[in-house]
Order: C-alpha cells, then sequence, then structure tokens
C-alpha cells in the first residue's frame, strides 16, 4: 500500500542556515521524501540562505551529498534526485548585515501568490534580527509562515524576548514553534488510540492508572556540542520540551477537536496545572546527575567535563524528576521523568503503567500476576505495545504469562514510517499548527522549569556523578523506588 498524501499548495520554502547540520540532516531528506511521495508540487523551491558564497550548482552538490548520506540506496531514484536538485537554490545572506537582504527580495519578487515558509534552521540569536530583516524588507506576506526551533530561550525571561522579536513581524497565527518530538507516527497514534476508541479513555484516570514513566535516553555524549549544552543542561535542553510535550499529550483532557487551538488549549491546562516544584521540595522531587568518564578494554568513554573542555562543572547531564498533575483525573498519579546522556540504550518512550487487579484468583503455580502497561515507544523501532497476561498456551496448566500486544500498523501496511520532519513540514506549508507549540504554551513550560532550575542553582551540591553507559545515579533508581516502583525495562 502507498501512503496516502494530502496536496499542498506551491511554496517558496526559505530555508536560513540551509548549509547547517539541522538542514543536511533532517530538512533536505525530509522534503526528498515529499517530492518521492508526490506531494510536493511544480513550482515550488527550496531557497538555502547562508553566508557561504555558494551559487546554486555548488549547492545542489551539498544537497546531492546530504541526500546520497541519510537516503538509503535502495529508495533513491537519480530521475526523481534531479527533479529534488532542481528545486534547490542557494543565496548568499547575512542575518547579521545587510548582505544579501535585496538579492534574496528579489528571488520572491512576483510570487505572492505562493505560500512561503521561512525556516530558521540557525543558531537562536538569528532569530530576532532575520525576523527583523524579513519585514523590513517586505518580505513578510498573507501566505507566509516561519518557523523556529529549540532553544527558544534559555528561561521565561529570555524565551519572552524571542517571542516578542518574532512576533513584531508575524501573527501568532505564522509562526511554528518546531517539537519534532510531536510529528513522530507513535506520537499521533497516542491521540488515536485515546481518543478513537471508547476503550481506552473510561480507563486513562487516576482510578485505573498508578504511574506514567517518560524516557527519552541518548547513548550519545555532548560530543562538540559542549559549548552549548554548559549554557543549558538536561533540564532545559529536553525536559522543557520534549518531555513536557509528551506529559501533556497523555494527561491532556479530551479535546473538544483535532484543530491546533483545542489541541493546545488542553495542553496548556496541563502545564498550568503541574505541581509546583521549588527549593522547598527539589531535592525531594528531581535528581540530577553528570556523566563521569569510563575506561574500556581498549578505549576510554570521556566524561562530561573531558568532552566539554572543562575543568570543572555543575551542569547536569541527567535529571529525574518526580511530577504531579494537579488535577481531578490525576491526582496523586506520579509521572517520573528522566532523560540523560550516555545512558546504556537510545530509547524514547512512554509507559502508561495500570493499577494491579483487586483480587488474584490465581494460584502460586500460576506465577505472578503483572499489572497491564502501555508502551509508547517513539525510538527505536517505533511502535505502540499494550502488555497484557494471558494463559501461556498449550498443556501445563494454568501458567499465565505478562506479554505484549503489538498495536504499532506500519510494517502490517506495508508502509515506510515517516521521519517526523516529513509530516512536520508539509503542515507548515499547509498552515496546521496542531503539532507546533503556542506562544502561552512555550512560556507556561518555562514557567515550572525556572523554579527547578533556580532551586538547583542556591543548591551548593554538584549533580550526582553517573558511571557513562548506565542509567544514571542511583539517586534516579531510588527516587521511584521509593514509591515501591521500578523504571520500566522492556524484557520481550
Ligand atoms: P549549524 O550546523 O551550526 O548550522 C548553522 C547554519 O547557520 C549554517 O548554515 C550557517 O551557514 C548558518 N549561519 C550562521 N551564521 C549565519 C548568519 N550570520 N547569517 C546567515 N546564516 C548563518 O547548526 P545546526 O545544528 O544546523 O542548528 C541550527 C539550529 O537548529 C540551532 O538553533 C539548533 O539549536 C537547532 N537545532 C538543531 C538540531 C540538529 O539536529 N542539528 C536539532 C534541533 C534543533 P554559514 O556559516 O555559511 O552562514
Amino acid at each position: 500500500m502507498s501512503a496516502r498524501i494530502i496536496p499542498v499548495e506551491p511554496f517558496d520554502f526559505v530555508v536560513f542556515g540551509g548549509t547547517g547540520d539541522l538542514a543536511q540532516r533532517k530538512l533536505l531528506p525530509a522534503l526528498y521524501h515529499r517530492l518521492q511521495d508526490g506531494q510536493i508540487p511544480e513550482g515550488s523551491r527550496i531557497i538555502a540562505a547562508s553566508r557561504d558564497e555558494l551559487d546554486t550548482p555548488s549547492y545542489r552538490s551539498l544537497v546531492l551529498s546530504s541526500i546520497e548520506n541519510s537516503v538509503p540506496e535502495d529508495i533513491r531514484d537519480t530521475p526523481l534526485l534531479e527533479r529534488f536538485l532542481q528545486l534547490c537554490h542557494h543565496v548568499t545572506v547575512d542575518a547579521g548585515s545587510e548582505l544579501g537582504w535585496d538579492a534574496l527580495g528579489a528571488l520572491l519578487r512576483g510570487r505572492e501568490d505562493h505560500v512561503r515558509a521561512f525556516y530558521l534552521a540557525v543558531a537562536p540569536r538569528f532569530f530576532g534580527p532575520i525576523c527583523e530583516q524579513v519585514g523590513r524588507h517586505q518580505l513578510v506576506t498573507p501566505l507566509s509562515r516561519v518557523v523556529i526551533e529549540k532553544p527558544m530561550g534559555r528561561d521565561l525571561a529570555s524565551s519572552k524576548l524571542v517571542n516578542n522579536a518574532v512576533g513584531a513581524v508575524f501573527n501568532e497565527s505564522q509562526v511554528f514553534r518546531i517539537d519534532h518530538y510531536l510529528g513522530k507516527e507513535t506520537v499521533q497514534n497516542l491521540m488515536a488510540l485515546r481518543f478513537a476508541n471508547a476503550l481506552f479513555e473510561p480507563l486513562w484516570n487516576a482510578a485505573h492508572i498508578d504511574h506514567v514513566q517518560i524516557t527519552v535516553a541518548e547513548t550519545l555524549g555532548v560530543g562538540g556540542r559542549g559549548s552549548y549544552y554548559e549554557t543549558a543542561g538536561a533540564l532545559r535542553d529536553m525536559v522543557q520540551n520534549h518531555l513536557l510535550q509528551l506529559l501533556c499529550l497523555v494527561a491532556m483532557e479530551p479535546p473538544e477537536s483535532y484543530s491546533a487551538d483545542s489541541m493546545r488549549d488542553e495542553k496548556l491546562k496541563v502545564l498550568k496545572a503541574l505541581r509546583p516544584i521549588d527549593a522547598d521540595n527539589a531535592a525531594r522531587l528531581t535528581v540530577r546527575g553528570q556523566y563521569t568518564g569510563l575506561n574500556t578494554a581498549n578505549d576510554r568513554i570521556p566524561s562530561y567535563t573531558e568532552e566539554a573542555g572543562l575543568s570543572r562543572s555543575r551542569t547536569e547531564t541527567f535529571v529525574a524528576i518526580k511530577a504531579e498533575v494537579a488535577n481531578w483525573r490525576w491526582a496523586g498519579v506520579p509521572f517520573y521523568l528522566r532523560t540523560g546522556k550516555r545512558l546504556p540504550s537510545r530509547v524514547s518512550e512512554i509507559v502508561v503503567c495500570f493499577r494491579p487487579i483487586p483480587h488474584n484468583i490465581f494460584d502460586q503455580s500460576s506465577g505472578r500476576v503483572q499489572s497491564n502497561k502501555l508502551v509508547i515507544r517513539l525510538q527505536p523501532d517505533e511502535g505502540v505495545k499494550q502488555w497484557v497476561m494471558i494463559k501461556d498456551p498449550g498443556p501445563g496448566g494454568m501458567r499465565l504469562r505478562h506479554v505484549p500486544l503489538d498495536m504499532s500498523f506500519a510494517e502490517a501496511f506495508g508502509i515506510r514510517n515517516p521521519d517526523a520532519y516529513e509530516r512536520l513540514l508539509m503542515d507548515v506549508v499547509r498552515g496546521n499548527q496542531t503539532l507546533f507549540m503556542r506562544r502561552d504554551e512555550v512560556e507556561a513550560a518555562w514557567r515550572w522549569i525556572d523554579p527547578i532550575q533556580e532551586a538547583w542553582e542556591q543548591d551548593d551540591t554538584a549533580p550526582n556523578a553517573y558511571t557513562a553507559g548506565t542509567w544514571g545515579p542511583t539517586r534516579s533508581v531510588a527516587l521511584i523506588e521509593r514509591d515501591g516502583r521500578t523504571w520500566h525495562e522492556e524484557t520481550v
């Protein structure tokens, strides 16, 4: 079966930072796949803007290698690739000076009836200057949109400055704040499971759900991003955006419709209902960690400070938080969040753990009755598994077994799982903001994060050390185990 597509209008997709890592690894391959599926209409253009004095043919060579590096050979198609290269152009523009803005204006002139997307794949310090220049050169049309990536500030105050600078030129309905986790198939499937089935919603509350775990684990360290990471840390880099967005989708009330504002209104209510964590309770409800190095048989995994080139640092590379959504639906249900670098495996997942059965009718020989779990895995192996107890098939009496019912259907439907950016870039062109964050959401998330950060800054202790390749500091295990629960580990 081939993927069904929603047609979009012809567009000009202007990528500031079109030669950078994000453009080469994510944006260009995503657009290539959209062309492959027939979603990019005739007359569309991809216009990369950077300070590099590349002419368009040289830029196309760079695009070619990006596609060759990102798209598996067996699904590459030479005539299609040639068509894709023809869509791509480069213009030399400096966000920080007048260089190139007239040339960009000339390239866009006369195409005001086309959708125009400005994707800011540049360092956040350029968001304001680029918007200002785009406004001053009168490049904003009624069909224009702007896309910004994290980090959107490093606290509430700086996030407001970013939003003000963008908002001075674009209306909120034109601003697309991207969190690529929201474009993942499985995350959208969570919405389908919750709101297109009668089965889950009656159980989706404190009466039936014991707790929720959200884990985003990375195996890599900070690599060459040490200087950025030192200004951020795991709380700002991961929790403020990805983990809180996932928490919102699990915890939100059913929206009135699957429309941008209904969805975002409900997510905002969740963020506002998060019980504050500050200097009074941060030590009890949060754990900070930083990885130390590890000597292996023939190698050494560096510590965070070695990797970032620092003699000492108090920046956390791991966070675990026991959060609570203080409302009727979720009262008393902990949401355990954890994220970190240099952990044993790369995995992002939400685990919804249901309450134990109220009474066990089976005797000991049947084995332990384990609680139901719904595991929504974003990566790797995107998919949804519902863990249930069954009778072990065959003879041998009434022996019970905990098994996962696989509810991922991409393989069954014979469809390639699209990268999140494919979906999100086309949503930008269509002007659909459902999977993008509204200003008030981003600011509400910072409003919850800032007191945690402040509590840590007031606290004299350093983050807890954990050895690279382990699941964070032992205090993270203690955070959940003192409540009589354990972090989920896949066993099948
Ligand atoms: P990058 O590899 O350093 O690329 C930066 C791009 O910006 C280059 O094309 C660079 O080209 C251009 N640039 C720099 N200064 C400029 C200026 N004054 N005027 C015009 N263009 C300029 O960075 P990146 O990793 O792609 O990240 C871009 C943004 O996306 C950052 O905000 C980052 O935090 C965010 N992000 C990245 C990723 C990722 O996977 N890479 C993921 C999430 C968010 P020239 O130097 O030639 O001008």
